[in-house]
């Protein structure tokens, strides 16, 4: 005959639901006998050990009566009639015991190890027999029920429970000769001593209980049922990111199980390795999933399997030039640990032999200390050993994962992730298998180093927290762009975008998980937080995940003024805000310093040209070694488009009015006229040509008379016909010689801008451009002769979001993605 075991926990049966649904997994059918082993209904076992509390203030009769009436409750919900008289009064008798047991304890004034043992029991003998009945209901498989007091003997060492096997195997074969059922709920954490008293296997022992099960069955496999996927890749409490881990070795769950992992009690594994029986755990939610299987053959994977953390750690240090070549001194410090019984969960030495360190549960750190000062008593008297030194509050993080042997590098993704989160690392261990890697720290920062070290191992290197801020005509655009672009950026080039705020002036969205992209119009219709840029950036700037951009769409001082501090914390950004780009050249200076620190990277190409490579262009020529002479070109669409546009036919102020009608020109028409538009463009060229130059130093020509400065935006576009003679007069006298008015702005070397209307001749390159093209010339050392012309559309809200996209790309490959859509290689 062969079984099959599974094991519920006190999560899978927490209420009545939970238990039909338990109930409706084991009567499914199966050609093998099940052994299901049950946890406590979730709580009771905890609720049972604070019966027995001496010092508790309500009193005990109270308690239990609460105890009783929710046990109660949960019988009746599931079962009726004889049945359900039959296990309330199963349950008052327990209660009774349990009183009679308190009403002694009190006597005692102690509570011995029996007592407890046998009332924290309990709660599996109610849920064994409630599953028994719930499924002997259902009718779709008979089943029975089975006390593992009645088999189970274990002794206890230093290490946990023993089995005695002989006598558990036979035992069981006894009673499951009386029993025919298919079904056998049998009592998880509690076993008997040889002597026959009540003990357990520990908290949480049940798992043990599963796999112990298994081994004595010679069972085909033992699937441990709880309330998440499987083992996953770190604590989802801590981890949103985490992952379930489909395949694992004995060895590496044990490691996993034993660093904390509250998935699988540590023990689990022993019984099951020398059988060889595979253990699964899967989701008693979602039974359809696979969950994870563990089995002695490794799947052959590279890298960690598993991060977790252990809280509550303490770190002690043993210090002192009396250490150093002294053979016997570990041996020494361990001995003493181990005669007090005091587990080391890391280890590590110097190899100067200077010190030694370990770490121990915070619970037993004085012990610790006072044993290891006993045992060192003399060398601490002579001065050869400095001192016992115990920092508390520490934590453990562990990388778990067989395949990490001879995989290099792992130590240093594991280190790197933590300093770059700005986890301070005490200690550091790596076991000889490789198998686990331990860092201790501070114990404030375990969720932090959690989290740094866990996308460090699961997350694409190349995931990259984007906020937007503001999602306008361009903004808005790129998130389009960036929405059609996704597919190919994630899966060609292994980037993973997670939109995890939008800031707008008033309200901002953020999300956790990442906004989506198709569907960013609704979050920001739906955003009801205030905007507030500090708790923005606070956001987007998740710990957790590699790489963080701002990008700033907005014309904002405000946000422009912060670009240093954003990028001093490592934070990328690229911004088609020109405001940063042209600032005085100290504050330029002061944010690029600021930048340098963070080793963060700014991006602004399409400030200029809008998605035209016009800074990328004179970049890479002055990278590779160029020397730029001169760059000079129509660098404003709104002006290209004026001056193309005006003929003569009409007024010049009738092609401004019919222009902003168009919506070509700001709203008002000034910003374009008054030149500063072009000046602000050029002092972005200029420092992308390696010069100092501020705004101050371009000599620019405005269209607007100062005189015009009270006027509001339409009676201005009014008044401006005051200005169409003389404007008239300059073109009529231009087309005369065969001359165009072009507005141009330049730079040179030698520090000397400009922007003014121009009189060009007709075959000049900027002559004949289409109407809001830009184009600028470059000259240079190698560009001599023939210099190099960038042309093309230089506004709209399509193109400019193309050139901030562009750079986001740029940056995407900067930090190791392979940007290259062409599918041909
Ligand atoms: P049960 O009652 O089924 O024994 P537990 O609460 O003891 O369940 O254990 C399951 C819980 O362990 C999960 O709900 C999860 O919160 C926690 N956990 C911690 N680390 C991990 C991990 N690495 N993988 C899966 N679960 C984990
Ligand atoms: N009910 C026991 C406990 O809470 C055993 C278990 O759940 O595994 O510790
Ligand atoms: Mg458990």
């Amino acid at each position: 005959m062969s079984w099959i075991v599974h094991k519920f926990g006190g999560t899978s049966l927490a209420g009545p639901e939970e238990f039909r649904r338990v109930a409706r997994i084991v009567a499914a059918p199966d050609t093998r006998r099940r052994a299901v082993v049950v946890s406590a209904p979730a709580g009771v076992t905890d609720r049972l050990l604070a019966l027995l509390d001496l010092a508790a203030e309500t009193p005990l009769p109270t308690r239990l009566a609460a105890l009783r009436a929710d046990l109660v409750a949960l019988i009746d919900a599931l079962v009726d009639g004889e049945v359900r008289d039959r296990l309330v009064a199963e349950l008052d008798g327990d209660l009774e015991t349990i009183r009679a047991i308190g009403a002694s304890t009190a006597l005692l004034r102690a509570v011995p190890a029996e007592a407890w043992a046998l009332v924290s029991g309990f709660g599996e003998f109610w849920s064994a027999r409630l599953l028994a009945a719930v499924v002997s209901k259902g009718g779709e498989a008979s089943a029975d029920w089975l006390d593992a007091r009645r088999f189970l003997v274990v002794g206890s060492a230093e290490l946990g429970p023993v089995v005695d096997w002989t006598t558990s195997r036979e035992r069981l074969q006894a009673q499951l000769a009386d029993s025919p059922a298919e079904v056998v709920v049998v009592t998880g954490y509690v076993a008997r001593t040889a002597a026959g008293s009540p003990t357990t296997l520990g908290r949480n022992g049940s798992d043990h209980s599963a796999s112990i099960m298994g081994a004595l069955l010679g069972a085909d496999e033992v699937v441990i049922w709880t309330d998440v996927d499987g083992v996953l890749s770190g604590d989802p409490r801590i981890e949103t990111e985490a992952a379930v881990v489909p395949r694992l070795t004995y060895d590496e769950a044990m490691e996993l199980a034993y660093f904390g992992a509250r998935v699988i009690h540590p023990a689990t594994m022993a019984p099951l390795v020398s059988a060889g029986i595979p253990l699964s755990i899967r989701n008693t939610f979602a039974p359809e999933r696979p969950g994870t299987r563990i089995e002695a053959e490794s799947d052959g994977s590279h890298g960690a399997k598993g991060i977790t953390v252990i809280d509550r750690m303490a770190l002690i240090n043993l210090q002192g030039a009396g250490l150093i070549g002294v053979p016997g001194t570990a041996a020494r410090l361990f001995e003493a640990l181990r005669q007090a019984g005091i587990s080391v969960v890391v280890i590590s030495q110097g190899s100067s032999e200077h010190s030694i360190c370990v770490a121990v549960r915070s619970t037993v750190a004085d012990q610790a200390r006072t044993v290891i000062e006993d045992a060192f008593a003399r060398e601490l008297e002579r001065g050869q050993i400095q001192g016992v030194e115990v920092q508390d509050d520490c934590a453990i993080v562990a990388v778990v994962g067989d395949g990490m042997r001879g995989t290099p590098g792992v130590a240093a993704r594991l280190f790197g992730a933590l300093g770059r989160a700005g986890v301070n690392v005490r200690a550091i261990a790596q076991g000889a298998s490789e198998r686990n890697i331990s860092a201790v720290i501070d114990g404030a920062d375990s969720a932090r180093a959690l989290r740094a070290a866990h996308s460090a191992f699961y997350l694409s290197p190349r995931t990259i927290s984007v906020g937007l801020i503001g999602p306008g005509q361009v903004g808005g655009q790129f998130l389009d762009q960036l929405a059609e672009g996704l597919e190919w950026i994630s899966a060609d080039n292994h980037v993973d975008v997670r939109l995890r705020g939008i800031a707008r002036s008033r309200r901002m969205a953020l999300s956790e998980s990442g906004i989506d992209l198709v569907r960013w119009r609704d979050a920001v219709a739906a955003a009801d937080e205030p905007s507030d840029l500090d708790a923005f950036i606070d956001h987007i700037r998740a710990d957790h995940l590699p790489h963080t951009v701002v990008i700033d769409c907005s014309a904002s001082p405000d946000t422009a003024e912060r670009y240093g501090d954003w990028m001093a914390e490592g934070i990328h950004v690229i911004a088609a805000n020109k405001v940063a780009g042209s600032a005085s050249i100290e504050r330029f200076r002061e944010m690029h310093r600021r930048r340098r620190k963070g080793g963060a990277r700014f991006l602004q190409e399409s400030t200029v040209g809008a998605g035209l490579p016009i800074l990328t262009t004179l970049r890479d020529l002055r990278t590779t070694g160029d020397r730029i002479s001169k760059v000079e070109g129509i660098l404003s669409g709104t002006l290209a488009y004026l001056f193309n546009v005006y003929d003569g036919s009409r007024p010049f102020s009738a092609v401004v009015a019919e222009a902003r009608a168009k919506g070509f020109t700001e709203p008002d028409p000034r910003d374009d006229l008054s030149g500063m538009d072009v000046a602000r463009k050029l002092v972005i060229v200029a420092r992308e040509m390696g010069l100092d130059l501020e705004l101050s130093d371009v000599e620019v020509e405005s269209l607007v008379p100062p005189r015009f400065d009270g006027l509001d935006a339409d009676a201005f576009v009014e008044a401006f016909a005051e200005c169409d003679a003389a404007m008239e007069e300059r073109r009529a006298t231009a087309a005369a010689e065969g001359r165009v008015l072009r507005y141009v702005g330049s730079v040179t070397t030698d520090g000397r801008a400009a922007a003014r209307i121009e009189a060009l001749s007709s075959d000049h390159p900027f002559a004949s451009i289409d109407l809001t093209d830009n184009v600028i010339r470059i000259a240079s050392a190698r560009y001599s002769e023939n210099a190099l012309i960038v042309r093309g559309p230089g506004a709209g809200p399509a193109v400019t979001a193309g050139g901030v996209f562009a750079d986001f790309l740029r940056l995407c490959t900067g930090l190791g993605a392979d940007t290259d859509p062409g599918g041909l290689n």
